[in-house]
């Protein structure tokens, strides 16, 4: 099979887009889609700080190198979150990212900020359920960091697969005010920075095989807290269905942004205010951070 630009011999067949690449026109390709999704959705440009949350997975490595690529201002900001060997492994491979790539990265190291308690030890002394404890933490420091580091932006690494596994839940489950929020790029409001996804046009295949032709060491560890989720299942039925129907998973996301309109805007349910101890907006006084550091005994529950 030939490249369908240069005509040299591809390295890569692509069947949603029925499109053989060599490996230098892949590269240009992958690169052109982060592109795409940044300028379709108005995510940033180019001078804009950006802050990118990393775990040291292929997705949020790959974006991290795209984005250097691309010449935007980025800095990655790695949770420490102490979960044994995984977490540790992750450590390394994302210092050794940013020092190859002499990029700015910030470390926040969990047993720091709590007391000397790993998430494990979180989990088990305030009986919380670990991913539920785990994204509430972390979205507290990507929100304080940006903040407080004045960033413009918080950028993750949800791919296509996540997105329309995502999207196809929702549907499924009629979340109607999910779908009123599931949006690429979502505004900066209530104290919170703007937050976007530039690889919402790129599969986790894609994404791998990006990693792979530009020697990006990833954890290929998994976290021993995630467990067969219900979008695990959604992925899978999604890869299922594609096996038939090529393009069907981009073509599908599409539609639905196309299309995210008639959901409305997102109903606001609470209003937002500063946690009364840390200044977090919160729906109620004290925000879930604060909470569980009242829990753990760390600070005390000011009258
Ligand atoms: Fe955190 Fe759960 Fe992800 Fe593990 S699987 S890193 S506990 S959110
Ligand atoms: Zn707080």
């Amino acid at each position: 099979m030939r490249c369908a630009i240069c005509k040299k011999k591809a390295e890569v067949y692509l069947p949603h887009h029925n499109l053989a690449l060599c490996r230098e026109d892949f590269k240009k390709y992958f690169l052109k889609r982060v592109k795409k999704a940044i300028d379709d959705f108005k995510m940033f440009e180019k001078g804009d700080k950006i802050l990118l949350a990393v775990s040291g997975g292929k997705d949020s490595l790959s974006l991290w190198h795209a984005l250097l690529k691309l010449g935007y201002d980025v800095t990655g900001l790695f949770i420490a979150l102490g979960i044994g060997e995984f977490s540790e492994r992750a450590r390394k491979i994302v210092k050794e990212f940013s020092d190859k790539n002499k990029t700015n990265l910030i470390t926040v190291k969990l047993e720091n900020e709590f007391g000397g308690n790993t998430l494990p030890q979180i989990v088990e002394k305030t009986r919380g359920i670990p991913c539920k404890v785990c994204g509430k933490i972390k979205r507290y420091y990507f929100d304080r960091i940006a903040v407080k580091e004045n960033f413009d932006v918080i950028a993750t690494g949800h791919n296509l697969d996540d997105e329309s596994a995502f999207l196809l839940g929702n549907i499924l489950n009629w979340n109607i005010e999910y779908l009123a929020k599931q949006l690429p790029a979502l505004p900066e409001e209530d104290g919170f920075k703007k937050k976007v996804k530039p690889l919402i046009y790129l599969t986790e295949r894609e994404i791998a095989i990006y990693a792979f032709f530009n020697e990006i060491n990833y954890n290929e560890l998994s976290c021993p807290f995630s467990k067969k989720a219900k979008s695990h299942f959604y992925k899978e039925s999604l890869h299922q269905m594609e096996l038939s129907y090529k393009g069907l998973r981009i073509k599908f996301f599409k539609g639905f942004l196309r299309n995210q309109k008639i959901f409305g805007k997102a109903e606001k349910k609470y209003s937002l205010s500063p946690c009364k101890i840390c200044g977090y907006p919160t729906s109620s006084e004290i925000c879930g951070v604060c909470k569980i550091k009242i829990n753990l005994g760390l600070i005390e529950e000011e009258k």
